[in-house]
C-alpha cells in the first residue's frame, strides 16, 4: 500500500505571495486524509493533483485561521461536484458550530453525510480509526486549544518467503496464504501454514503532525522513532523570546525534539512571513538535526 505526504502549505498567518497557509494530505491506498486546510487549500489541491472526492477525513488542529479557513471553500466544492461519501471531519469542539452556522446562512443542504468528531487537545487518546489507520491527538500547547496528529498504519500483513514455498500451489492458494489463511494438504502438496512460509511482518508505518506549539521536550515520547516527523518552526532561534510569547517553536527547538525522539526523518514549516528565504532556517535545524527538511509546497515524501 503507498503511504505518502504532501506538502500544501509551509507559511504562518500572515499571507506570502507564493507560499500557502498550512495544509497536507496523507494518502493511504486510495484514501486521502486531509491535514488543515489554511485558506485556499483547494486551489493547492488542484495545482498538486489531489482529487477532494478521494479525501476521507479532515483533521483540524486548531481554529486559527491560517489552519481552517479553506474548509468552507472546500466543502462547497464537494458539495457542487455531487458527492454522495460521508466524510468525517475531526478537530476542536466549536468548529462543528462554525460549520454549522455558515451552512445555515448559505441554504446549503450538503449533497453528502458529515460526521464532526470533537476531540481534547489536553490528552493523547485515539480518535478515529478505519482499515488502513489509527490516528491518535498529540496535545500541543498554543494560545488556544490545538493537537498535533500522529498516523499509525494498521498492522501490515508479513510477505511470503518463495524458498519455502512447495511447489505446485496456484495463484488461489497463494492467494489465500498471503491473507495469513493456512492451506489444508492435497494430492499435489502438504499442508501448509501460514506461520511456515512468512517472513515477519514489516513495521507499521508512522507519521507525527506537530502543528502551532510551544516547543514541549516531553512531546518526545510520544513521537518516538517515527518514519517522519512535521513540526512547525515558525522563527530562528534569535526570535526565541517571540516564540515563546506567541507559543511557537524555533527552527533549533523543532531539530531537538526531532533529535531527543530519535525519528526516521524530520519536517520543518509554518515559515513566519518575515523570512523571505528558508535556508537560514533550514540551517539552524541542521545544526542539530542534520537531515532536517523544509516542508516545502509541492514537497512528497514516501514513508
Ligand atoms: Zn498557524
Ligand atoms: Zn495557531
Amino acid at each position: 500500500m503507498d503511504f505518502e505526504l504532501k506538502i500544501l502549505g509551509s507559511a504562518s498567518a500572515i499571507p506570502v505571495l507564493g507560499r500557502h497557509p498550512t495544509a497536507q494530505v496523507l494518502t493511504a491506498g486510495a484514501a486521502h486524509y486531509l491535514i488543515d486546510c489554511g485558506e485556499g487549500t483547494q486551489w493547492q489541491m488542484l495545482a498538486l493533483g489531489v482529487r477532494p472526492h478521494h479525501v476521507r477525513v479532515i483533521f483540524i488542529s486548531h481554529l486559527h485561521g491560517d489552519h481552517y479557513f479553506g474548509l468552507f471553500g472546500l466543502l462547497g466544492t464537494m458539495h457542487l461536484q455531487g458527492r454522495t461519501q460521508p466524510l468525517t471531519i475531526v478537530g476542536p469542539p466549536g468548529l462543528d458550530e462554525v460549520l454549522v452556522t455558515q451552512t445555515r446562512v448559505s441554504h446549503m443542504h450538503l449533497s453528502f453525510a458529515m460526521t464532526f468528531v470533537p476531540i481534547d487537545t489536553e490528552v493523547h487518546a485515539v480518535v478515529y480509526e478505519d482499515e488502513c489507520m489509527t490516528v491518535a491527538t498529540l496535545p500541543m500547547r498554543h494560545r488556544i486549544p490545538c493537537a498535533g496528529y500522529l498516523f499509525t498504519e494498521q498492522p501490515r500483513r508479513a510477505n511470503l518467503l518463495k524458498e519455502k514455498l512447495p511447489e505446485g500451489l496456484t495463484p488461489a492458494q497463494l492467494g489465500r496464504l498471503a491473507q495469513g489463511e493456512d492451506l489444508p494438504e492435497t494430492a499435489t502438496h502438504p499442508a501448509v501454514r501460514h506461520a511456515d512460509v512468512a517472513g515477519p511482518a514489516p513495521a507499521p508505518r508512522r507519521y507525527a503532525f506537530c502543528s502551532d506549539t510551544l516547543y514541549i521536550p516531553e512531546l518526545a515520547e510520544l513521537v518516538r522513532g517515527v518514519d517522519v516527523l512535521y513540526h512547525e518552526a515558525t522563527f530562528l532561534e534569535e526570535l526565541r523570546e517571540r516564540a515563546a510569547q506567541t507559543f511557537h517553536s524555533t527552527a533549533r527547538q523543532a531539530a531537538s525534539l526531532g533529535r531527543d525522539a530519535a525519528v526516521g526523518r524530520l519536517l520543518i514549516g509554518h515559515f513566519s512571513s518575515r523570512y523571505k528565504s528558508m535556508v537560514p532556517l533550514l540551517e539552524e535545524a541542521q545544526a542539530v538535526f542534520p537531515t532536517a527538511e523544509l516542508a516545502l509546497e509541492g514537497m512528497v515524501v514516501q514513508l
